[in-house]
């Protein structure tokens, strides 16, 4: 539990990556946000955003750096040397704010799709109902094209199906304490898919819903190429089940090889068998399914070994007595 006397600093932390366009505005709007938690007493004065520039190829760092120059103390940035994708450049930021010494850190996008009343109720379950992480979750997707709401409704169910675990309708827009910050920080994995990691971390969560909107300036950086290598890679960085499903297709093979056994020495009773032709069918099917059973069990220990080179750590003490 977090263990908060006085005001919580609380950072906000926005990936960018060529967000020129729009930065401004969201500077401008998420400024007078905090300006008002601040005035009404829910956070302390030393919270502030922290915007990541993703190796933007746009004047995006120079925007940030004149943020700062005009507001040190709301507006602070961090620039990756190189464009790493939305997922490493918001660790990165997750990372500063906790070095930084803040109390809890609400990471969301540059774009200002997320809406940004909904961290009053994510302070608010921070502070008063000690929620160590509270997902802003989307309560329609009235606003995204029918193609990007089903595929990502597909996706959870995969997602689900193959063991691991998420939180429907929700993107990377969170409130994380200083104690799930750290917990994070126990995550070596280099192929980050923070929202199979951060619900697998545990604590006390909450979940905010909030409408979300279209994108105010600028374009998404994240086309269907994208949308399908990220899925792919939250699939096979939580789950080895791919592997495993070599397993079963060996049995089926197996299988068929046996019914195709039993067919052949049925028609060799009934006398109209064809020379050569049963031998071969049988064969080609047990002997498939005995290789396929051999990688799926081979499969087997690569997946310990992916697992194992994760280095993610074995369990999170919440409290101890
Ligand atoms: N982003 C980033 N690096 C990238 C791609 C995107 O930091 O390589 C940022 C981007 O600036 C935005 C957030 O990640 O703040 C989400 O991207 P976007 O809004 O384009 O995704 P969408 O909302 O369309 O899914
Ligand atoms: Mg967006």
């Amino acid at each position: 539990m977090s263990n908060i006397t006085t005001l919580p600093i609380v950072y906000f932390v926005l990936p960018c990556y060529n967000e020129a366009e729009g930065l401004r505005r969201t500077a401008f709007v998420l400024g007078g946000k905090i300006k008002a938690l601040m005035t009404k007493g829910d956070i302390s004065k030393e919270s502030r955003v922290l915007f990541v520039d993703d190796g933007s190829k746009d004047s995006t760092w120079t925007l940030i750096q004149q943020l700062h120059h005009e507001d040190g103390t709301l507006f602070g940035g961090v620039k990756l040397a190189h464009n790493r994708g939305h997922q490493n450049a918001l660790y990165a930021g997750l990372m500063q704010a906790l070095q930084d010494g803040c109390d809890a850190a609400i990471s969301m996008d540059a774009d200002l799709q997320d809406d940004v009343n909904a961290v009053d109720e994510m302070i608010e379950k921070f502070s008063q109902e000690h929620c160590e992480i509270v997902y802003g979750v989307r309560s329609s997707r009235e606003k995204d094209s029918w193609f990007k709401r089903n595929s990502a409704l597909f996706f959870y169910r995969v997602f689900e199906w193959m063991g691991a675990e998420t939180v429907a309708n929700h993107a990377d827009y969170r409130l994380m304490s200083r104690l799930a910050l750290e917990a994070l920080s126990e995550y070596h994995e280099v192929n980050l898919f923070l929202r199979g990691i951060v619900p697998s971390i545990g604590f006390k969560t909450g979940k905010v819903y909030y409408a979300r909107g279209v994108r105010e300036a600028g374009e998404s950086k994240y086309p269907l190429k994208k949308m399908v290598a990220f899925a792919l890679e939250g699939i096979t960085s939580f789950s080895t089940k791919p592997l495993k499903l070599v397993t079963g297709l060996g049995v089926i093979s197996i299988l068929i090889g046996l019914i195709m056994l039993v067919y052949v020495v049925g028609s060799v009773f009934t006398d109209h068998a064809v020379v050569g032709w049963g031998s071969m069918m049988c064969s080609i099917w047990l002997i498939g399914g005995f290789l396929m059973i051999s990688m799926g069990i081979v499969g087997e220990y690569i997946g310990k070994i992916y697992m194992e080179t994760k280095h993610r750590p074995r369990y999170c003490i919440e409290m101890t007595l």
